[in-house]
């Protein structure tokens, strides 16, 4: 089982939950259906996705908020240049979030549901095993 730092760096660095080595995007907003390296299918049920558009949204906005308000609230700063940066701002931030907003889901779901084995195929097994036999090569 993996640690939620082990899931969360893994989730930062756009990496599968699973074995930390394959990539989750292949483009900028393209996902990976399964890991390049482990085969593992990164949408566990349909609908998976969804909590991690909510943290999207709610992080995006908040990072605007943080930003705008304050300059907004500030009499000594005129409000249209808040306003031409803030508003573009809270439209490209959910773009720019995506991908991590996807990949820390996929770190925070992992270590609260912990992957059983029938939801991993044979391809992924063996992968996990290959890779464990390589972790016990490199500490010899
Ligand atoms: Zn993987």
């Amino acid at each position: 089982m993996n640690t939620l730092t082990t899931l969360l760096m893994r989730g930062l660095l756009l990496r599968c939950p699973v074995c930390g080595r394959g990539k989750l995007f292949s483009g900028l907003l393209k996902m990976n259906k399964q890991c390049p390296y482990c085969h593992f299918t990164f949408e566990r049920e349909e609908g998976y996705f969804t909590s991690s558009m909510a943290i999207n949204l709610v992080v995006s906005e908040l990072l605007v908020t943080a930003f705008a308000l304050p300059l907004a609230a500030n009499p000594g700063i005129p409000i249209l240049p808040v306003l031409v940066i803030g508003a573009p701002l809270a439209l490209l931030l959910p773009f720019l979030f995506f991908p991590h907003s996807r990949s820390l889901w996929l770190a925070m779901d992992h270590y609260m549901h912990p992957l059983n084995r029938g939801e991993l195929s044979a391809d992924t097994i063996e992968a996990l095993q290959h890779q464990t036999e390589e972790k016990r090569l490199d500490v010899l």
